[in-house]
């Protein structure tokens, strides 16, 4: 019997779990490879290799024309079987694909008498379309299969884009095995979509070739430059490795070859951890044009497959380092849901567009307080009619008070002050989305210079609104500026007939937060007229509605807290619901075994609430998964409940 536990620690879709198959119990991610590599698990084609001995394998039936049957005696309780097919099919087209799986698919008839389907690993053919493969895998699912193998060829072309759609179509649970030429700079991103186990044979065989590997190029030991220094166990005894003879050279080539893996999976699985695996993709892609062209189209192309397992919260710093973090899910979903999801409050009568800073929140930062300052001097409590609107890249833009949120508050980018074209429409596009929120008699006041003022004027067309600029192409910082964007705002004073109102900064911020996390209608539900709120923006602000308290603004996280009062004025919008299958809540977790079903919008890290059979609301929390893993996984922990309804 296998089984492939799927533990916690989400970047993107990668994962880290437990396969167990017979009495084996290995860790995922994990290598495999031919014999010569000493994997944990080796593989091996049944009945052309000598029989399998020593540690788990995974061996491979061998084509289907020959009576495959027959090889399967040879497999043992501990090994895993890949079903037969043609290795290379796609010259031959989606029709003899569709005869792979099949094929396939007849094989497991033919032996289930003799083998636990659990022990099948499929192996998926090129060029089956999306829909095929998706209903051809449930069949396998039904079966009790739950591995599947997609290969790579390494020229990361249209061959390996179209392996990694196939993995995206796989059940979540099944455990996903890369194999083909596989280099090390590929493991991170290949966990990342996913993947849970990889192939060592490009480490074979071009220790066979005389070539050492590294992270992110290869060395022929043989072409006759000295060759470089390496501290690794299997490099250290040796001074000068042009001197080896071929024996001892294939040996230690190899034994280099695969600490070089393991050095990189090990990284990988540390990055998962840490929440930066994504910043190590974008890393590493940047070594070859082939892997940058990759990750920029599976950010487009497979953009909601790596949304859905992407976390909503963090507290480490996201280091957006180029045109791949552009588009990538965090950063790309933030500026999707701040358009989808926020609305101005009413009482913004003038948008005023600021430059981002280095320091977040960007009310911190020296530049902001003197913008604020500068506001305040010259208006006075009419500040709160001010919408102050961040641009920045790659997020887009972010209003005041949303600037506390996740990602807004933890981004780190490169700072030049010059845009690329990229980011200048990026940007340009955001604005332009925002400043449509807002009534045509609002006035925009644009106190930016050099690329932000670039991003305003490629929107300015394309909005209805008079735009004011305040800078005349100074640093907005400048004495000038700053006097210039006084008089401004004080002219509008009286144009808007700004009134002094009593500050709303609270009200606006967790009205805000609570609409983008929860989307439209949660600001009026957790926060509705007349709600007392109180506490420090730095720290927390708490919301009591008729003294019961709904939900905390957590300045930290810079996200809403829902108490049970809070969960149920959620329950009529009818999202962020986890159904709770179980008898009782027991203890501070629930586990996705007692969940058939919850809101497929669901992201690890969401703030939820938990509903029984009778829509009654039981529990709010965190949740750990997205809402697809719950309703699959039979094990893990869902969600970290926060409170119960005793
Ligand atoms: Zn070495």
């Amino acid at each position: 019997m296998t089984e492939f536990l799927i533990g916690r620690g989400h970047d993107g879709p990668a994962r880290v779990g437990v396969y167990r198959m017979g009495s084996t119990k290995v860790q995922t991610p994990f290598l495999v490879g031919p014999p010569s590599t000493e994997s944990i698990i080796g593989y091996a084609t049944l009945g052309r290799n000598d029989s399998p001995t020593g540690g788990p394998m995974i061996l491979a039936v061998p084509s289907p024309i020959h009576d495959s049957k027959s090889f399967i005696s040879g497999a043992r309780e501990d090994d895993s079987i890949l079903l037969p097919s043609f290795p290379a099919v796609s010259f031959l087209g989606a029709e003899a694909a569709e005869l792979m799986l099949e094929n396939q698919l007849r094989f497991i008839d033919g032996i289930q008498d003799r083998v636990d389907p659990s022990r099948l690993i499929v192996r998926i053919p090129r060029q089956l379309t999306p829909g095929k493969l998706t209903s051809m895998l449930a069949e396998f699912s039904s079966l009790g299969v739950r591995a599947a193998s997609v290969l790579f060829d390494g020229w990361l072309g249209p061959h390996d884009y179209s392996a990694l759609t196939d993995r995206t179509m796989l059940p979540i649970d099944w455990l996903a095995i890369a194999l083909g030429r596989i280099s090390p700079s590929s493991i991170p991103f290949l966990f990342y979509l996913g993947f849970d186990v990889f192939d060592l044979g490009y480490a074979a065989e071009s220790a066979s070739k005389g070539v050492r590997l590294w992270n992110l190029s290869e060395e022929s030991i043989t072409g006759g430059i000295l060759p470089r220094t390496c501290s690794c166990t299997a490099c250290a005894d040796h001074s000068d490795l042009r001197e080896l003879d071929r024996e001892k050279l294939h040996a230690m080539l190899l034994g280099h070859n695969l600490n070089i893996y393991q050095s990189i999976l090990s990284e990988s699985i540390q990055s998962l951890r840490l929440g930066r695996l994504r910043w190590l993709v974008e890393s590493m892609v940047h070594s070859s044009p082939a892997a940058t062209s990759l990750l920029r189209k599976t950010n487009k192309s497979l953009f909601s497959f790596l949304e859905e397992f992407t976390p909503t919260s963090g507290q480490t710093n996201l280091s957006l380092i180029g045109p791949e973090s552009y588009n990538s899910p965090t950063v790309k979903r933030f500026r999707d849901c701040l358009a989808s999801r926020y609305t101005p409050p009413e009482h913004k009568k003038l948008v005023l567009l600021l430059p981002c800073s280095a320091r977040k929140p960007y009310s911190e930062s020296k530049s902001h307080q003197r913008f604020i300052k500068t506001i305040e001097r010259a208006i006075g409590a009419a500040r709160s009619s001010v919408a102050e609107t961040i641009l920045t890249s790659p997020l887009g833009v972010i209003p005041r008070e949303l600037e506390r949120l996740y990602p807004a508050a933890y981004y780190d980018i490169p700072v030049t002050g010059d845009w690329d074209t990229e980011e200048t429409e990026i940007a340009a596009e955001a604005l332009v989305t925002h400043l449509r929120k807002f009534a045509e008699p609002a006035v925009v006041v644009a106190h930016v210079s050099g690329g932000y003022l670039d991003v305003v004027k490629s929107a300015e067309d394309r909005v209805s609104q008079t735009i004011v600029y305040t800078t005349d192409q100074h640093s907005p910082s400048s004495f000038d500026s700053l006097q210039s964007l006084q008089n401004t705002l004080n002219d509008m004073r009286e144009v808007l007939s700004l009134k002094g109102s009593p500050p709303a900064l609270f009200e606006d911020t967790l009205r805000a937060t609570a609409d983008y996390q929860f989307g439209p209608g949660a600001g009026e539900a957790l926060v509705p007229d007349g709600a007392k709120l109180g506490g420090k923006l730095y720290r927390m602000v708490v919301c009591r509605v008729d003294k019961e308290q709904t939900c905390a603004f957590i300045s930290d996280r810079g996200s809403l807290s829902l108490t049970l009062e809070g969960g149920r004025r959620l329950i009529p919008l009818q999202r962020y619901w986890v159904r709770f299958e179980g008898r009782k809540l027991e203890g501070g977790s629930i586990f996705a075994v007692g969940i058939n079903e919850a809101d497929s919008g669901i992201r690890p890290g969401d703030e939820v609430i938990v509903l029984n059979n009778q829509d009654e609301l039981i529990a709010v929390g965190r949740s750990e998964m997205s809402g697809r893993e719950m309703c699959d996984f039979k094990k893990g922990q869902a969600v970290s409940v926060r409170h119960k309804v005793m």
